[in-house]
């Protein structure tokens, strides 16, 4: 099988999540979720108390110790973390109020963006066909991907959408609030100098704001298709890198 990564990057709220994970499913390849690796380091230095802010160098050391890595049985995979000689799964705990609060000031700090960035690399070896969603995937971590995509969306549907997502899901929102953190975290997430959320020259870039979400895979999909295609020649024989 030939390595492929597709990159799927974008801000907060923009649905990158589900439609990198649909599209994973429909190619039956692995689906990496990088946000889940920062929220996974927040996880942590909440727990500890150690405050971004004051002490990047006591967040840096945790993901160091952290040793995070995915349960790739479960789907979408689950995020483990080493805590001494046993393993945790802080899957359930990476969407908290608390912890989208504090990820991304955990994700200005260059030297967690270089732990969590080796081992994005790291996980592209290991499983060698990947679709990863995130901000930097596209410009940074794998500038060489052939297939990069990049969703867009206004903020206000971002934020209207999430809220009706919570709402779905029986919990009370102020659909104001999610606008303001979402505001907050793009905010945030542009102005950091290592591997600010940024769409890669040769991405494709995509608006879904009025966009159905399987209107938005089912494209990516076809990209890639087509891309797969193009690598072969008439008697099925891979043509090849470059
Ligand atoms: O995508 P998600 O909302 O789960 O990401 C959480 C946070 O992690 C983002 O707001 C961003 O600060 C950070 N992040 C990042 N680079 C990535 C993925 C996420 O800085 N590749």
């Amino acid at each position: 099988m030939q390595p492929l990564v597709i990159t799927v990057d974008g801000p907060a709220g923009v649905g990158k999540s589900t439609v990198a994970h649909l599209v994973a499913k429909r190619l039956n390849i692995a689906f990496l979720d990088t946000g889940a690796m920062y929220r996974g380091i927040a996880v942590l230095c909440l727990e500890a108390g150690v405050d971004p802010k004051r002490d990047p160098h006591g967040v840096a050391r945790l993901a160091e110790q952290a040793q995070i890595r995915f349960d790739w049985q479960a789907d979408p995979p689950g995020l483990i973390v080493a805590d001494g000689e046993s393993q945790r799964d802080l899957t359930d705990s990476l969407r908290d109020d608390n912890v989208t609060q504090t990820v991304s000031q955990i994700a200005t700090i260059a030297m967690v963006r270089k732990i969590l960035v080796d081992a994005q690399r790291q996980i592209a070896t290991d499983r060698l066909r990947l679709v990863t969603e995130g901000r930097d995937q596209g410009s940074v971590v794998f500038p060489d991907a052939p297939l990069k995509f990049f969703l867009d969306a206004d903020p206000a549907k971002r934020a209207q959408r999430r809220a009706k997502q919570l709402r779905d899901a029986g919990v009370y929102v102020d659909e104001n609030k999610i606008l303001d953190s979402i505001r907050s975290r793009d905010y945030r997430d542009s102005h950091r100098t290592d591997g600010p959320l940024m769409c890669a020259s040769d991405a494709i870039r995509i608006d879904t704001s009025t966009i159905k979400q399987e209107i938005v895979v089912d494209l990516i999909v076809k990209q890639v298709q087509q891309y797969i295609d193009s690598q072969y020649d008439d008697h099925g024989v891979w043509k090849g890198m470059g």
